[in-house]
């Protein structure tokens, strides 16, 4: 399954919505963001298991420097479409939403916004809305993801 994940309040926090894995000072000062615990393990396994990862983002951060932060932690991902891609692919097809994670051919899309779970019902795609507040994050998205299969 192709599966697309959200950046911001997804896996990378505003401000200390969640915990975060380890960043040493020079990362950080390379512009390395920060990422939420337990993404490396979850990427992996879910890799591991045949599922091809994607990131899905409405923010205009380049595609080098999410690579980059997603380096440094070991994560690798296939597709990334950032706001820049998505307002010009959407915009082609005419589709009025602020993600539509059909055009990308990712058949999951996992997000923190409410909005999106809204567009989910009106355009007809899949989508498991995590909220930063869940501590048990990785086990959601697993659970969800096995009853899916
Ligand atoms: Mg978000």
């Amino acid at each position: 399954m192709n599966i697309s994940f959200d950046l911001d309040s997804t896996l990378i926090p505003c401000g200390n919505e969640f915990e975060t894995e380890y960043r040493s000072v020079i990362a950080k000062l390379l512009g390395v963001e920060e990422l939420r615990k337990g993404t490396k393990e979850l990427i992996f396994q879910l890799q591991k298991r045949g599922h091809t990862i994607h990131i899905y983002t409405t923010s205009f951060r380049t595609k080098n420097k999410i690579r980059k932060t997603l380096k440094y932690y070991g994560i690798k991902v296939n597709t990334i479409i950032n706001q820049k891609e998505n307002q010009y692919v959407l915009r082609s097809k005419n589709i009025d939403a602020s993600k539509y994670p059909k055009a990308f051919n990712f058949d999951l899309h996992i997000d923190d916004s409410k909005g999106v779970a809204i567009e989910a019902k009106k355009y007809n795609f899949e989508t498991l809305i995590i909220k930063p507040s869940d501590k048990n994050w990785v086990e959601t998205i697993k659970k969800n993801i096995k009853n899916l299969n």
